[in-house]
């Protein structure tokens, strides 16, 4: 038995080990409408307890943790439709797409504060999703990391997934995610992408999750679908 859970714990270390590749070549990516909504992070994605996100970024959460050896800390950072919050309060600027449920921090699974060997995996995964500076590969809409204040080795990594412009505490119209299939990033769908690749879900508006009203006394104004490019601002930590 012991054996077996050793050959176990080897292969979960050589997951791990087998970096995916390092290029920088785009990633398929796909639009995703509708069906947003805040769901409980699943136990396959280490995380701290109670740290929720938008469903659609859960295959690729999923894929990341199978690759790379994260901890998330936070996720959607807002009200819930029962009353209670979910996320770290105060810890986000303004505009977050944390307030979204659209991004996540994420450090070691086994930490350290100090910029240390156990932040590889961590910075090899900043590096996947940001092959050059400032420039994250679609579909990151932001990546915190090195050379970002309060961001980088020893601190956290910040991931946010582009997504339609939406006020805070409220799902996005539409988010663009890397497609994810039997454990696999999947190759683009034939007459998919951005733009075309939304599959058609459910109804047009999204259900659930973040309640509206919660956040309409403080949150912008402006519906949730002004835009189809940009997220909502410079940066999304
Ligand atoms: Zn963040």
């Amino acid at each position: 038995m012991r054996r077996v859970t050793n050959v176990l714990a080897a292969a979960a270390l050589l997951a791990f080990l087998a970096a995916p590749p390092a290029s920088a070549a785009p990633l398929p990516t796909r639009i995703v409408q509708a069906s947003g909504r805040i769901v409980p992070i699943p136990a396959a994605i280490p995380h701290e307890e109670g740290d929720m996100v938008d469903r659609r970024i859960v295959p690729d959460l999923r894929w990341i943790a199978a690759r790379f050896p994260i901890y998330v800390t936070d996720g959607y950072s807002g009200p819930l439709p029962n009353g209670r919050r979910a996320g770290c309060r105060g810890c986000h600027v303004r505009h977050s797409d944390h307030y979204n449920g659209l991004a996540v921090d994420i450090v070691p699974l086994r930490w350290s504060d100090r910029c240390d060997r156990s932040w590889r995996g961590i910075t090899r995964l900043a590096r996947w999703a940001e092959p050059r500076p400032n420039r994250p590969r679609p579909p990151f809409r932001w990546v915190g990391y090195k050379g970002d204040a309060g961001h980088g080795c020893g601190d956290h990594l910040h991931l946010s997934w582009e997504h339609a412009a939406a006020p805070q505490f409220q799902l996005a119209e539409w988010v663009e995610v890397f497609p994810v299939r039997g454990g696999e990033i999947a190759a683009q769908d034939p007459g998919a992408g951005p733009g075309g690749g939304a599959q058609p879900e459910s109804t047009p508006q999204s259900q659930g999750g973040a309640q509206p009203e919660a956040g309409a006394a403080e949150g912008p104004q402006g519906g949730i679908s002004t835009a189809r490019s940009g997220g909502v601002s410079p940066r999304g930590d």
